[in-house]
Order: structure tokens, then sequence, then C-alpha cells
């Protein structure tokens, strides 16, 4: 009978991941992907504006960049992007952009979740959103997984990709089954934190700036400006332009336990600062990254840790890498490795 194998985090691992197992496992796998979003992405999310839909901006990861360390490594991972028409090179001006030498950009013209929902329809996966894992407990030699609402689910394998502090946060078996030294190191596990702000604009609206994205050094809110659909190089007359805003850590970590809606309006104001003419949008959409990009990782950067083996408790995701694409692709490659070497038998 096919094993059934959960995975929690519907991002770039989580559906990667999911991409892989099909590959290497299949028919042998019932695969299934919870996430307590309402949608795929995670940190590489795409929002929509409320009122038109084509109009979307990244709010989460921007660029796709392929490192010489990588290039050759995870070569089949990108070029099968760019093969499919999900990534294409960055042609738009970048301001204040340090590139290291050898270094390239990728841009992702349907957004950045496009990857992640590209993977997730490879996998053939049962996606579920709004699902928010809550315990995970073992029972008869399997996985019994609860969410804040539903009834619990068995399961033959589980693997956890969200960041570290949210699988610390898991109640249930799952708390015994980590050890004293694996408790101390994944607590060391550290995040950035920042604010994303995206701007949607009316069709027709011009925005009258010569990059199509820029880093700020000397404001002491906001770190960088991007008109999202002229840096996907997705410009077209029935569709207004978005502006997506990221600010600073200092200032994210400063604003961290605030509202986000009394945050916004101080964004706004650095923002008007900086572009004194930017038009009104229709709509703006603000978002807190607690855990933006990891800052300590998992000593080694092991890709995976394994929790318990038969049945296999797994929990991978940046936080074991770096935050990109290729240390969440290494994280899945890892997972895959793991999971492959028992559930092959
Ligand atoms: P996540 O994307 O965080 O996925 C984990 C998922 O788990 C989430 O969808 C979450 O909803 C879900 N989840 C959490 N807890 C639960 C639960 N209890 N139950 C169910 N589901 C749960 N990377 C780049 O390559 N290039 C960039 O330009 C770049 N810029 C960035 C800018 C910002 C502002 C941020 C925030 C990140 C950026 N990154 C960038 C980093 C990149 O986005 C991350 O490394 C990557 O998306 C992490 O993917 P993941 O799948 O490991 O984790």
């Amino acid at each position: 009978m096919a094993s059934r194998v959960l995975i929690v985090g519907a991002g770039l691992t989580g559906s990667l991941c999911a991409h892989l197992l099909r590959r290497e496992l299949a028919g042998r796998l019932q695969l299934v992907v919870w996430d307590k979003a309402r949608g795929a992405g995670g940190r590489m999310s795409t929002s929509r504006c409320p009122s038109d839909p084509k109009c979307t901006v990244d709010l989460g990861a921007q660029y796709i960049t392929i490192t010489p360390d990588y290039a050759q490594k995870h070569k089949v991972f990108h070029d099968e992007l760019v093969a499919e028409g999900i990534l294409k090179p960055l042609s738009a001006v970048v301001e204040g952009m340090v590139m290291k030498d050898g270094s390239s950009n990728l841009v992702t013209p349907l957004g950045v979740s496009s990857i992640v929902k590209y993977y997730l329809k490879q996998s053939g996966a049962d996606v579920q959103y709004e699902r928010h894992v809550t315990q995970i407990n073992l029972r008869d030699g399997k996985w019994e997984v609860s969410c804040k609402s539903g009834y619990p689910e068995a399961f033959d394998a589980v693997v956890l990709t969200m960041p570290v502090p949210q699988i610390l946060q898991l109640q249930g078996d799952i708390r015994k089954l980590i050890n004293e030294k694996q408790r101390r190191q994944l607590e060391a596990v550290s995040y950035s934190s920042r604010y994303a702000l995206g701007l949607f604009y009316e069709a027709g609206t011009q925005i009258d700036v010569p990059w199509a994205a820029k880093y700020i050094t000397d404001n002491p809110c906001i770190r960088f400006i991007s008109i999202d659909n002229k840096k996907r190089n997705v410009e077209s007359s029935d569709m207004g332009p978005s502006l997506v805003v990221h600010t600073s850590v200092p200032f994210g970590i400063e604003h961290l336990e605030q509202e986000k809606e009394d945050v916004q309006p101080v964004i706004i104001k650095h923002l008007h600062t900086i572009l004194p003419n930017l038009p009104k949008p229709k709509e703006i959409k603000c978002q807190k990254w607690r855990y933006s990009q990891v800052t300590k990782a998992f000593p080694e950067c092991p890709g995976q840790i394994t929790l318990h083996s038969q049945p296999f408790l797994l929990c991978g995701g940046d936080g074991f890498t770096h935050s990109n694409f290729d240390g969440c692709t290494e994280s899945a490659l890892r997972i895959v490795e793991t999971l492959a070497s028992q559930l092959h038998y």
C-alpha cells in the first residue's frame, strides 16, 4: 500500500520536496501538503490586488540569484524553470544592487509564487490550505497530526518545512522527541524581521522613476523599493503598476510587536520623503515578516534533521541551510534523500 506522507508548508522547500518525491517514488506515495495560509508560496508569496487580480506584487523574495557555487550544482533546477518560462533573466535597472562576481539574477514574470505553484502542480499532491498544524502525536506506529480546525489525520511520514520557531511551537509527542542538544540548537536558529508593503495603482498610472528597483541606504525605515511589474518586465496597458517596499531590519525589529495597521502609515510617510511625487495607490497591503531571512542557521547547515525514524518525522526549510532558492533546494534534496532511503523498500 502507498505510504501517506504529509508535508507541512506550501513554501519553496515543501513544494520542491513534493515535486522531487513524486519523481523519485511515484506510485509508492500518497502526498499531502498542508499550509496554514490561504494560498501557496510562503515567503515566496505573490499578492493580488483585491479589486484587480491581474495586478500583483511579490511581498517576500524578489529575485532568484544564481551564484557561482550553485550554477552547476543546481543547474537542472534553474534550467527546468527557465525552460518552463517561470524564470527569465533580470533585464531591468536595479540601483544599488551589490552582486558577487559571477552571479546573475532571474525574475518571475508571473510573480515569485509561480515557482511554488509549478512544483505543487507537478507533484500531484493533495494540497490543502487553512490547515494550521498544532500537534503531532505517535499513535500505533503512525503520526497523528492535528490542526486548529478539522479532525486529526494519520500519516506514515511527516516533513515540517516552516521556520524553526514555528516548529518549536508544536505540541504533543513531538516535544518529547526533541532532545536537549537539538532543542538548544533549534532555539539558536535566528531570523531577521521586516515589513513589506504592496501598493496597487489604477491602470494607466505613471510612476516616474528611472529604475525598476532601488536599494535605499539613507532612510531609517526603508531599505528597498521596486516597481514590481517593471522589475518582472511585465507592463501592459490594462494593468495598473504595483510597488513593493521592504523596510530595513532594524525598523522591522523596533516595530515587531506593533499592529501592522499602526506601522503602515509610518512606512508610507517615509516612502513619501523618498518619492514625493508618488501617486495615490488604490489599495495597499501590509505584511509583517516576523521570520524573514535566516541570520543563524542550524549548526553545519545539514538541510534537514531527523527527529524520529520509523515512522519518519523530519524538519527542513531554510533554517537548516540558508535563505534563498538554492538553500531551499538543498534542504529539499536532503529531505528526499532521507525519506527515499526508507520508503524505497
Ligand atoms: P516558507 O516560505 O516560510 O514556508 C513555510 C510554510 O509553512 C509557510 O507557507 C507557512 O504558512 C507554513 N506554516 C508555518 N507554520 C505552519 C503550521 N503550524 N501549520 C501549517 N503550515 C504552517 N530568497 C531569494 O531566493 N531571493 C530573494 O530575493 C529573497 N528575498 C526575500 C525577501 C524577504 C522580505 C523575505 C521574507 C524572504 C526573502 N528570501 C529571498 C528568502 C526566501 O523567501 C526564503 O528562503 C524561502 O521562501 C523559504 O522557503 P521555505 O519553504 O523554507 O519556508
